[in-house]
């Protein structure tokens, strides 16, 4: 039985959980669901990957769907408040997936898109908006949107915020709730300014801290490949034909991306599956579990389905793109050398690459060595002047 059933969720909630395969609540999930469900303002340090997703729209859901009323026009009972447009449509997804069939109102808003369909659908009064905070502020200035029915307020990533500058976008947003409301604010890591916030904004909150996986990074022999695009390929099939990989976990950037990989890989006879989100759940953990069982050696995954995958014995990664985010390099790599085995992890750079492994250099406070012994080693020049000053500007924010 589905331990899901143990907290006081709705039966469709509980019923769509199961449906999209979760078997049993992440750790998270158990410190969040009945704490939540309680009314408790709430401090989460934890990052994507951990199931926080659900740990809060759950019990949202719930809590809305237990007491239905008639929302004001222009108004929202519950904002979530995320730095990215792929997070927002992400927490949509998510939630509209949890909450099916229990007639909530739902939007999702970011900026780069027309805002006459999302100023519509707030006209008519929402239960649930995920919101990035440009567009956010934007119908607040016009007028589209007002928190006069605000009942639940969730900061998600604040510490990406402050990354990302809207740090004082989101302090203008926070100013405009009602203060009488539930609060929830999570975080990867806790920034003074985070700190600060987080006393201002919470009251006796509950405090939930998912540590990130150790990663024994001494563990992982690392290294880094300079070649141009059209050889990753063939770069890939030479590097696999090598026999003492049992395991390989390949991250790509796209979807399409990663069906390309696994065809190639399979006219190589190598025995291959794609992850990612274009794939259905079952899909999804059908190839999962051939890999876990080693029915087949190499999977190929984006970030996003790669979160969570929790595999031993994997003995090789290889970034086959190097990963937007730097601290994404590290959970990627986590994925080899588990439970104090050794491992090996291997990256293809272009020549577009070379600003962003530096930072992947500076977020691990080490290089990584570039292997040039290989048949399609390419030499570089120095990294191009425009991403240089790039790098400048971010660091000074
Ligand atoms: P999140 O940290 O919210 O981005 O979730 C990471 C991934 O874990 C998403 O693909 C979720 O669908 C998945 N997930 C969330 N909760 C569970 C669970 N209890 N069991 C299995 N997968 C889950």
């Amino acid at each position: 039985m589905s331990e899901f059933k143990e907290f006081s969720l709705l039966e469709s909630i509980i019923d769509r959980v199961s449906l999209k395969g979760y078997k049993q609540p992440t750790p998270i999930q158990k410190e969040c669901i009945p704490a939540l469900i309680n009314g408790n303002d709430l401090l989460g340090i934890a990052q994507t990957g951990t199931g926080k997703t659900a740990a809060f729209s759950l019990p949202i859901i719930n809590n809305l769907g237990r007491n239905k009323i008639d929302i004001n026009a222009k108004s929202t009972r519950s904002l979530i408040l995320t730095p990215t447009r792929e997070l927002a449509s992400q927490i949509m997804q998510n939630i509209d997936d949890y909450a099916d069939g229990l007639g909530l109102k739902t939007k999702v808003v970011y900026g780069g898109v027309g805002r006459q369909n999302q100023v519509d659908s707030i006209a008519l009064g929402l239960d649930i908006l995920v919101a990035t905070p440009g567009r956010l502020l934007d119908l607040i200035k016009t007028g589209d949107i007002n928190f006069k029915a605000l009942e639940v307020f969730v900061l998600d990533e604040a510490d990406t915020m402050l990354d990302m500058g809207f740090f004082k976008d989101v302090q203008r947003i926070i100013s405009k709730l009602p203060k009488n409301r539930q609060t929830l604010l999570f975080s990867a890591t806790m920034p003074a300014e985070i700190e600060i916030l987080a006393d201002a904004i919470l009251t006796d909150p509950t405090k939930i801290q998912i540590t990130a996986e150790t990663v024994t990074i001494d563990l992982i022999n690392q290294s880094v490949y300079h070649l141009e695009k059209s050889n990753k390929v063939p770069l890939l099939l030479n590097i696999l034909k090598q026999p003492d990989y049992e395991k390989v976990l390949i991250f790509c950037k796209t979807k399409p991306g990663a069906d390309i990989i696994v065809q190639a890989l399979e006219a190589a006879s190598i025995t291959a599956a794609s992850l990612h989100s274009g794939k259905t759940q079952a899909v999804r953990e059908e190839a999962l579990q051939n890999f876990k069982d080693s029915n087949l050696s190499v999977l190929v995954a984006t970030d996003v389905a790669a979160r969570g995958i929790d595999v031993d014995n994997i003995t090789l990664v290889i970034n086959y793109n190097l990963p937007e985010d730097p601290r994404n390099y590290i959970h990627r790599i986590g994925r080899t050398a588990r439970a104090g085995k050794s491992g090996m992890a291997i990256s293809f750079a272009v020549e577009n690459d070379i600003t962003l492994l530096h930072s992947i250099e500076k977020s691990i406070g080490q290089g990584i060595p570039v292997v040039t012994d290989q048949p399609f080693h390419k030499t570089f020049s120095a990294a191009p002047k425009k991403a240089k000053k790039k790098v400048k500007k971010r660091n000074r924010r």
